[in-house]
């Protein structure tokens, strides 16, 4: 059997995440799910906060930023005399609000903690306050809530056409403090004119190093890990390149609709609700060259280059699609949307380039799409194989892949080619290395911070290197305008495919054409 050591990565995971492993084995090629890590999380302490969630009522507040709250309280993380201060227009009171924030603990926070008086004590730091962000009433009352020496936090969990209201009342109203912090939310602008629009209006109030735009998935262990990976093990580093890396496949699957979401899908379709954002801070995370320190903006600037760097995209190198009605009776894409001509894409696929040293002549394939065959999130490294086999042309042809999967099963496979075991010469097969977190690191992983968790922590911490900054989201606009632009221009209309396929046929013609094929959604 061959040993395969993670220590490395181990011990970068403990400087990056704070979190302590200690290793009583070895992982092994073939069966590497029977390694056992053992990780004690660390709670870093952070000062006494107030959190004011604007949008408080809301489905995001609800489903994610307060049971991220509640877990985070469970955790040790949340110092006596911090306040959670729910906002929104609608009246209630601070005991119907605990009610409502109880219930949705219950319903969304995996069911940990809420026994043994543990949520009661939790709600006794929550509140709520009726606010209009577009009016007066409520002002004066919030900022009376809001203590004096607590590090402010205002996350902004409304429609992007209520920042500004919002931030030009908290000055108003004297709340803003040269320390406080501004979450939003996507979407950030719907195009490079919106975008810079809203980073006007939010640089009007804050200063940039004020400012959160929150990616969810730059919260997500795996995409945290990606750094740990390359940039913590000699290992990787000296491969990732052109010379090496053959090219890289993103994959973000859903095997979900657009459900209740339509009318704001269809105006924001698949390009802009995940390509923009989500699959390009995953092209950055790869493709960046290594930051001088592990620090918020030598990281982002690392990330800003290689989106200047993505070179435009041809209109035979990207597949539009819709979805079509399914088997079990679920409605097609326009039918969910309401909207029987849209022509928006619920399903996108494209070739990228980043035009650099690095990575000239090294493709990365793209595809992000709705109700496809599986739910999957995983980004491939396909290496190029190797220049001269000593086992000769009968030995076939093998590739080494790393696989870096975000969802669902978090963890890393890296597939080695060794000897096919028993008598009979020297037959080469590929393997898999798999490291699937959950069952290496054991029951104690599920206690590790969710996105939202780690990245409302961030916040809090007054750490960005997590969050994009304002001149990455408009780069990042630069980029897609033009294919969108050039869809409208052309009037085009997205190809039909089956509900539960892999989209539509033209996205595997994006790789045919380069000699290569997809690599399926479970690797
Ligand atoms: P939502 O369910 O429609 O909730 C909106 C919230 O804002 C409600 O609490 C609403 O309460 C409040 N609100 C609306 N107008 C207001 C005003 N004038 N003054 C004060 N409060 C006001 O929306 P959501 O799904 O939570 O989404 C919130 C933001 O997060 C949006 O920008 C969305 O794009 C983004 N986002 C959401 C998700 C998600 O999964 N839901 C995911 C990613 C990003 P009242 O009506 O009582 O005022």
């Amino acid at each position: 059997m061959v040993d395969f050591q993670l220590t490395d990565c181990i011990e970068t995971q403990k400087r990056l995440l704070a979190l302590t492993y200690m290793l009583p084995g070895n992982f092994t090629i073939g069966s590497a799910r029977k390694g056992h890590l053992t990780m004690v999380s660390r709670v870093i302490p952070v000062d006494t906060f107030d959190l004011v969630i604007f949008g408080g009522t809301g489905d995001l507040a609800r489903r994610k930023i307060l049971p991220s709250l509640f877990r985070r309280y469970c955790a040790g993380q949340v110092p006596d005399g911090s306040a959670i201060i729910g906002v929104a227009r609608g009246e209630m009171d601070d005991m119907s609000y605990r009610q409502m924030v109880a219930e949705a603990v219950r319903e969304y926070g995996g069911g940990r903690g809420c026994e043994d008086g543990t949520l009661d004590h939790f709600l006794e730091r929550v509140a709520y306050q009726t606010v209009d962000a577009l009016g007066d009433r409520g002002w004066p009352e919030l900022a009376k809530r809001l203590t004096a020496a607590h590090i402010r936090n205002f996350y902004f969990s409304v429609g992007p056409s209520l920042f500004g209201a919002l931030a030009k009342r908290l000055r108003k109203y004297g709340m803003t403090t040269p320390d406080c912090r501004v979450v939003v939310e996507k979407p950030f602008g719907r195009d490079l004119a919106t975008a810079r629009a809203l980073n006007q209006t939010l640089a009007e109030h804050f200063e940039e190093r004020q400012i959160y735009r929150i990616d969810h998935y730059l919260g997500k262990e795996t995409v945290q890990n990606l750094m740990a990976i390359r940039f913590g093990n000699v290992l990787f580093e000296p491969l990732w390149n052109s010379q090496y890396v053959d090219h890289i496949q993103i994959t973000v699957a859903e095997s979900v609709g657009i459900g209740g979401r339509g009318e704001y899908y269809d105006d924001a379709g698949a390009m802009r609700d995940m390509v923009q954002n989500h699959l390009m801070q995953l092209v950055c995370l790869i493709a960046m060259e290594p930051p001088a320190r592990f620090e918020p903006d030598a990281v982002r600037d690392e990330k800003l280059k290689v989106i200047r760097a993505l070179g435009p995209v041809a209109h035979h190198h990207i597949s539009r699609g819709q979805y079509g009605p399914g088997e079990d009776g679920t409605p097609d894409y326009r039918t969910a949307a309401g909207n029987p001509r849209s022509t928006t894409e619920s399903y996108v696929a494209l070739k990228a380039e980043v035009q650099n040293w690095r990575w000239a002549g090294t493709p990365f394939y793209l595809r992000t799409g709705k109700r496809l065959k599986a739910r999957s999130s995983v980004i491939n490294v396909v290496f190029k194989n190797l220049q001269h086999s000593i086992f000769g042309e009968e030995a076939g042809s093998h590739t080494n892949i790393l696989s870096i999967r975000l969802q669902p099963n978090e963890g890393i496979t890296l597939r080695v080619t060794i000897k096919e075991p028993g008598p009979g010469g020297m037959r080469l097969i590929d393997v898999p290395l798999d490291m699937t977190f959950a069952e290496a690191l054991g029951a104690e992983a599920e206690d590790a911070p969710d996105a939202y968790e780690r990245l409302i922590m961030d916040v809090i911490r007054g750490n960005q290197t997590l969050f994009m900054r304002g001149d990455e989201v408009e780069a990042a606009w630069a980029w897609t305008d033009p294919i969108i632009a050039a869809w409208e221009a052309r009037g085009d209309v997205p190809k039909p495919y089956d509900s539960g396929s892999a989209g539509p046929g033209d996205a595997e013609q994006i790789l045919a054409r380069d000699r290569r094929e997809w690599i399926g959604f479970t690797p």
